[in-house]
């Protein structure tokens, strides 16, 4: 693995700059699993992404609510082991991006996985809402709630509940509210897993207003839909949703763009998509929820065929398994559904933050192997002086240290 980073030069209007090898495109899940199965095939590959590090998403509501310490929530790309170019790619084509700088860049492979954004309705004020979908909305939260005496989390899936669940653990002084349109906690999962979830969250004392939306975000808070209003500091965990339509004349499908069976983008003949940039569908023709399990799968199998186009070779047709999910609540508690399974009781509960941390380690280990895994071992960004700055700028000037590197 190299530890070398490089920064793309040409300008638009002047040749583009070739990228030897593959040219990987979002560095999170499902990026730094296709650039890891593409470097394991020999090729050269280099990872593109807006910011200098890697968001480790699924801890980013432990870190953003107090849970896990804040080096938790990412690694540079440099620390990781790949040769990495910073840039915010406004447009793709074949093999081919246009920077936000007019820099276009030319690889021989691509593979493109820009992840998905906040779904933000159109609400007077929600602007005024603060997202948690990479390490520097974590960082800025974290420091928010710190501040807070009430937090309103919009939006009681898999993102609001984590976070909740964080925050009543971490600040058992911090007025914890929740509320969504839906009556149910984590609607879009078994219902046992809901009810566990706000029965836990409820006894640490998390106020749910479940059945209504939001009118408006307020100076000061929310107001429903009731007319109520809630004071505190306000976190849009209300889902997300893919944008690809917005790098140019690309075949998409509700946001996410159509691949074939191989993942490579339809019509474009050597560039592959994955993760929640990509519309994955299970052998029935069902639509995959976005995940990180579904990106880890899908950004490892498209940089295998990367390679194997690289090399001259078949490509294999992708087999994607979406397995459960798995939630970790804070204090020692969490819920899961895995296949038959079901964890969401008293006793039993206590498995599921285990079993996400064996989950967050295993996709370590697939992106950067014990490297990556010594990064996060407690105490070592204490022991570590560079990945100490960095948190320290994370947390003070979020937006300086995204902007470096
Ligand atoms: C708080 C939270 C908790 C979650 N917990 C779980 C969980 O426990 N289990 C689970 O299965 N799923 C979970 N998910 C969902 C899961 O994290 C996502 O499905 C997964 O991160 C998708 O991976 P990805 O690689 O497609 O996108 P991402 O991980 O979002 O990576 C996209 C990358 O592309 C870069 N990028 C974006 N746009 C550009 C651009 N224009 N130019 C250059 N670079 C760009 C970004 O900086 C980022 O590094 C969670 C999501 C959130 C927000």
């Amino acid at each position: 693995m190299t530890r070398r980073s490089t920064t793309g030069n040409s300008r638009n209007g002047s040749g583009p700059s070739r990228i030897d090898g593959a040219l990987v495109v979002g560095g999170g899940y499902a990026g730094l699993h296709a650039a890891a199965a593409l470097q394991q095939s020999g090729a050269p590959v280099t990872v593109l992404d807006s910011r200098p590090h890697h968001s480790f998403v699924t801890r980013l509501a432990s870190v953003a609510g107090g849970t896990a310490p804040l080096g938790d929530a990412f690694a540079t790309f440099d620390e990781l082991g790949y040769r990495a170019l910073s840039g915010h790619v406004d447009m793709i084509d074949d093999r081919e991006v246009i920077l936000a700088d007019g820099t276009r860049l030319q690889a021989e492979v691509m593979v493109v996985t820009a992840g998905a954004v906040p779904t933000l309705p159109d609400l007077p004020g929600i602007e005024r809402t603060m997202p948690l979908r990479t390490a520097v909305d974590a960082a800025r939260l974290r420091v928010e709630v710190d501040r807070s005496h009430s937090v309103v989390i919009v939006g009681a899936g898999a993102t609001g509940i984590q976070l909740a669940g964080a925050i009543s653990a971490a600040h058992p002084e911090v007025r914890v509210h929740v509320v969504d349109r839906d009556e149910r906690v984590l609607a879009s999962l078994g219902r046992p897993l809901g009810d566990h979830a706000e029965q836990l969250l409820a006894g640490r004392g998390v106020g749910f207003e479940l059945g209504h939306e939001i009118d408006r975000v307020t100076d000061t808070g929310v107001q429903l839909d009731s007319g109520r209003t809630i004071d505190g500091l306000v976190v849009w965990a209300g889902g997300f949703e893919g944008r690809a339509d917005s790098f140019g004349a690309l075949p998409v499908d509700n946001g996410r763009l159509v691949i074939d069976e191989n993942l490579r983008v339809d019509g474009l003949a050597h560039t592959f998509a994955a993760g929640d940039m990509a519309a994955h569908h299970d052998d029935a023709g069902e639509p995959f929820a976005m995940s990180a399990q579904i990106a880890v799968q899908a950004g490892r199998q498209a940089g295998e065929n990367a390679a194997r186009l690289l090399a001259d070779e078949p490509l294999h047709r992708a087999r994607l398994n979406h397995r459960g999910w798995v939630l970790d609540l804070g204090g020692n508690r969490g819920v899961a559904e895995i296949g038959p399974i079901t964890l969401a009781a008293p006793v039993v509960d206590l498995l599921p933050p285990l079993l996400h941390l064996a989950i967050d380690l295993k996709t370590l280990w697939g992106i950067g192997g014990a490297e990556a895994i010594r990064r996060f071992r407690p105490g070592a960004h204490a022991a570590d002086p560079e990945a100490l700055t960095e948190s320290q700028q994370l947390s003070s000037d979020p937006e300086a240290a995204s902007a470096s590197g």
